[in-house]
This record gives C-alpha cells, sequence and structure tokens, in this order.
C-alpha cells in the first residue's frame, strides 16, 4: 500500500499551495506531481517524530499537508495519513487547521546587532518635521555616555525635503551632544555639541567617500553623509560586550517572533563576531546567523584575508562567511552613485564609496581564499562598477563563488543579464522600493526607473535574488517583504495596481526569495532551504493562508510558532 495515493484528498489541497495560483483542476492532474515519501513505507517500523504539525499547506512540497520533524531535520513530508506513523507518544501535535507552513524562512540581509540597540534608542522614523524628531529625542531616556542617540529621520518626509539642521537640535538638548542617524543609516544628523566633541569645524575637509554637509557660510550643517559619519562614530562612547549581547537578544528575540529562522548578518565587526560565537557556543543563539565581516577600510580587509572564512556546515547555527564592502551610498541621501547626475542635484552623481581597483583586489583574494563577497551598490554605476571589478577579478557562470551584490536598486539595463552571466547573486530587499517610490522618481528621473528595484526583469535574465529586510532600515517582518514583492504597493494599498507593476513577483516566487534562494545564497541548499526529508527543521506556522490574490491576507500574517533546527524557538500565547 503506497499511503500517498489519496488522490481525493490530493485533489483538494494539491492545487491550493499557494491560494493565488489555486485553479480548479481535476484530480488528475494532480496526483502524478505528488512524490512518494521513501522513509514511510507501510509495514516498515520508522522511529517516532519530536513534532508533527498537520492540516495545513506547507509551502513549496507540492501539496503537502502535514511534515514530521526529528533531530533537528525534516523526516516526513506528506499528508495526515502518510505521517500517522511518525505519531509517538512524545510527539508534540500541531493541529494546523489551515494555516500554513514556510520552510527556511529567511532574511538575506539585516543588521541584528544594529537593530537591538536601536531597540533602546530614541525612534524618530515618524517624524514629520526636523522639530519634531529634535524634540522625541531629546525627551527620549536612555542613550550611552551622556549622548543621546536616535535614528530613522527621513528629511523626504519634512515639508521642505532639506536636510536637517544642528540648530533644530541645539534648541532641546543644551549641552548634551545628539548623533541621528538617517533611516538608511548612510547620514547622520548632529548638534553643535557632538560637533564640538568630535573636532568637527568649517576646516574639516570632506573625506573620500563622504560629504561634510554646509550651509551658505560654510559652517557644517550637523548632518554628514557616508563616509564622514566616521567623524561622530569615532567620538561615540564604545558599545560594551555586555551592550552588544543584551542589543543581539533583544534583536533575536524579535526577529523569531516575526517567524525567522535564519538571518545573514551584514556588516560585523571583530567584537560581534565574539558575542555570536559565544551565544552559540552558551546554546543562546537560537536564530541561525551566517555573517559578513565589515570589510570598508584596507586595513579591515587585509585582516580578514589574513583568517579564514568558516566552512559551510550542515546545522551550523552562526557561521562568518563572508565580507561585506560598500561601492556607494544611499540614494535617499544623494550617496548612490549614479552614471548620470541626479535628477534633483544635477552638480551631483553621488559618491564612490571604495575604489573600483580596491574591490577588483578585493575580489581576486576573495576568489582565491574561499570567502564570499557582499558589495553594497545601489547606483547604477556603483552596480556597473562592481560588475567589472567581480568580472576582471575572474567571476564566471559555473564559477560557483556566489558573489553578492547587496541592494541592486538602479541597475542600467544593459548591465541585468550581467547577473546571471557572471553568476553574481541580486541581494533585494523589497520594502525598499515601496519606501522610496515617493520620491525616488525625483532623483532618478523617467529613463533610469525602467531599471529600478527590477525584480522581474532581472529574475527572467536567470539572476537568483535572495530577499532580506535591510532592518532596522526596514521593519524586520518578513511578510511585508512578500507583500512587497507581490504587490509594489505601500501598507495603505498606495498607489492602486503598484508602482511599475510588471516588476511584481508571484507569491510563489517571493516566497522562495526569502527561502530557497536565501540559503543557496549562503550555500545551504544541500542541507537547508526546502520542504523535503533530510532538509533542516527550520519552520515558520502562520495565522492564516497567504493568498497571493489578496495581498491583505500576506501583509497581515502574524507568525504563531517559529522552529528552528527541530526546536521551538518561539509560540504564540492564545490570547488570554
Ligand atoms: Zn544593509
Amino acid at each position: 500500500v503506497r499511503p500517498l495515493l489519496r488522490l481525493g484528498t490530493y485533489a483538494l489541497v494539491g492545487s491550493c499551495l499557494f491560494a493565488s495560483a489555486c485553479a480548479p483542476s481535476p484530480p488528475e492532474a494532480n496526483a502524478p506531481a505528488r512524490p512518494a515519501s521513501p522513509g514511510v513505507q507501510a509495514g516498515a517500523a520508522v522511529e517516532a517524530a519530536e513534532i508533527v504539525l498537520s492540516g495545513g499547506p506547507i509551502l513549496g512540497a507540492g501539496g503537502a499537508t502535514a511534515i514530521a520533524v526529528r533531530g533537528g531535520r525534516i523526516v516526513g513530508v506528506g499528508d495526515e495519513r502518510s505521517l500517522a506513523r511518525r505519531r509517538g507518544p512524545g510527539t508534540r501535535f500541531v493541529e494546523l487547521g489551515g494555516r500554513p507552513v514556510v520552510v527556511a524562512l529567511t532574511d538575506a540581509h539585516a543588521h541584528v546587532a544594529e537593530l537591538g540597540l536601536q531597540l533602546d534608542q530614541a525612534d524618530v522614523r515618524e517624524c514629520a518635521t526636523a522639530d519634531a524628531c529634535a524634540a522625541k529625542a531629546a525627551a527620549h531616556k536612555g542613550g550611552r555616555g551622556g549622548w543621546v542617540l536616535g535614528a530613522g529621520w527621513d528629511q523626504n518626509r519634512f515639508p521642505d525635503k532639506a536636510f536637517p539642521h544642528r540648530r533644530s537640535l541645539d534648541a532641546v538638548a543644551g549641552d548634551r551632544p545628539v548623533w541621528l542617524e538617517r533611516v538608511d543609516g548612510h547620514a547622520g544628523w548632529a548638534n553643535s555639541a557632538a560637533l564640538k566633541i568630535a573636532g568637527v569645524t568649517r576646516a574639516t575637509p570632506d573625506p573620500a567617500g563622504g560629504r561634510v554637509v554646509r550651509d551658505a557660510k560654510g559652517e557644517p550643517t550637523g548632518v554628514l553623509v557616508d563616509n564622514a559619519m566616521a567623524l561622530i562614530d569615532r567620538a561615540l562612547p564604545p558599545v560594551d560586550e555586555a551592550a552588544r549581547e543584551q542589543a543581539i537578544e533583544r534583536a533575536q528575540a524579535l526577529a523569531l517572533s516575526k517567524g525567522l529562522t535564519e538571518v545573514h548578518e551584514m556588516t560585523v565587526d571583530a567584537e560581534n563576531v565574539a558575542v555570536f560565537r559565544r551565544l552559540e557556543r552558551e546554546g543562546r543563539l537560537k536564530l541561525r546567523v551566517v555573517a559578513y565581516a565589515r570589510g570598508a577600510t584596507e586595513a579591515e580587509r587585509a585582516s580578514l584575508f589574513a583568517q579564514r572564512p568558516d566552512p559551510p556546515r550542515p546545522g551550523a547555527v552562526f557561521r562568518l562567511a563572508g565580507i561585506k564592502l560598500y561601492a556607494d551610498g544611499a540614494l535617499g541621501s544623494h550617496g548612490a552613485a549614479l552614471l548620470a547626475p541626479y535628477a534633483d542635484e544635477p552638480e551631483h552623481r553621488g559618491l564612490v564609496v571604495t575604489d573600483p581597483s580596491a574591490l577588483e583586489e578585493a575580489a581576486r583574494k576573495a576568489l582565491a581564499s574561499g570567502w564570499q563577497l557582499a558589495v553594497h551598490a545601489i547606483g547604477d554605476r556603483a552596480n556597473r562598477s562592481v560588475l567589472d571589478a567581480f568580472e576582471r577579478a575572474g567571476c564566471k557562470r559555473g564559477r560557483d563563488a556566489r558573489f553578492r551584490i547587496e541592494h541592486a536598486q538602479i541597475i542600467d539595463r544593459a548591465d541585468i543579464p550581467r547577473f546571471a552571466a557572471l553568476g553574481v547573486l541580486a541581494s533585494m530587499q523589497p520594502t525598499h522600493a515601496t519606501s522610496d517610490m515617493p520620491w525616488a522618481p525625483t532623483r532618478l528621473g523617467p529613463q533610469r526607473l525602467a531599471g529600478a528595484y527590477a525584480w522581474r526583469s532581472l529574475l527572467e535574465s536567470g539572476a537568483r535574488l535572495p530577499a532580506g529586510s535591510d532592518a532596522p532600515v526596514e521593519s524586520i517582518d518578513p511578510v511585508l517583504g512578500l507583500y512587497a514583492f507581490i504587490t509594489r504597493q505601500d501598507v495603505k494599498g498606495q498607489p492602486p495596481g503598484g508602482w511599475q507593476p510588471a516588476e511584481r513577483l508571484r507569491l510563489d516566487e517571493a516566497v522562495k526569495a526569502f527561502t530557497e534562494e536565501a540559503a543557496f545564497a549562503a550555500f545551504e541548499e544541500p542541507w537547508r532551504g526546502r520542504a523535503a526529508e533530510g532538509m533542516a527543521a527550520d519552520l515558520t506556522v502562520f495565522d492564516r493562508p497567504l493568498d497571493g490574490a489578496n495581498p491583505a491576507s500576506v501583509r497581515d500574517a502574524k507568525a504563531v510558532m517559529t522552529i528552528v533546527g527541530g526546536k521551538i524557538v518561539f509560540e504564540q500565547r492564545p490570547p488570554g
């Protein structure tokens, strides 16, 4: 008896893996696609599972409605009847009741440690004026060593759309130094006290790849862009180990509660690597973390190339995999490097943060030593220069170095096919598109929009698209990324029909970007990323069916259970 040949049941569920793809179809159309489950032969003795989840769609598993977990791995994918033999007296049975399970939900680009720090700082994200941001920051309890710290401002929300001025902060903070990072982390806003401590004056030159914004008289306004932010960073009171640990644990709890089972942690420093490794040893790291070390300066890169990355290892919780570099800044602060001048700043083409020859040298060394590179590139000039550097260093299809371009936001159409041709991954954050769409056209003008946030074009060119959030720039909640992928609308459903809707993805493609593609981006596909026997049991249960035809169902979905490596690490308690 082959228990999987229950055509009637499969006909009901088989076509509804993604509700958007649901179409009436005859039972026999679905039956042949159902793989038999080799581990669950009738009559064979099987070990009881530790957890069985049953009665809801297992996304990406061809219509399966049940999944069994043992020893950290998936030991069965099928339906209630086929997995019945996996249920023993000690098995935790989870009745899904139609709720879906996503396997290997991953954020392929986030800053967990930074998110944790920001959760304890002033949040000036929603402020509609510079003065409102200043007042909110000054009133915040917390900070470090007498500094008022915060993040989230965005001048695009202000009535004049202009960078803020230190005067607003001076008026409310007095002698206390204040440092508020822009929402994208690519600019900061200091008050006069902070500039004084950092020694920034009208005589301070713009550093390479950075900009000290000045008023008409040449006085610093307090806003420092990209590499100029280091002038203040150097003067900040250090974050001690206890604070780092607290920050990571705080952000970990948030990530797990949103259903994430793994995060690709971008731009880690050596101190945080040490904290992650210790938390793993002590069994306190529940979220898988694949880390990309900060290689922004030549000295940082030299020290990393003197070491080796952690090799891919099945079941890894923490792994130092790669090096993160920056090719340019960000679009919001006019730091993204563009081929032609900004439409709204015709003298300016953005900032080249790392010299192309230095990128090429890093790529050569990485190819020779097994490090994976992840290079931030937003503007079309930055994306082209990174692709050029990778190509000259020897990247090509089949070499399988899996070098990544982080953001890949604005790409000249001619460069789109080069991702697949060079085997370079386009690591995208879908919520950036929906956050930037109100003002991106002003920066870019109409022609360049054709290659902006071009998910569908990249996918059809053969490029691989791991997806993430860039938290804390955006919310770490992955359903918001899925929603942005399928709608290109903000959470209120604007604009109608979506912004440049031809670049939308289907829900199954969006889920794949946040699961299988993210696992591939970390060389994990031999043991993680799919709903199949032997794969890591990293499972997320959401509270409602995810229906691509009803995007609100995706936007509003909440994780109710998160399992990492077969262990339940988050569970929503029933209300009351
Ligand atoms: Zn980032």
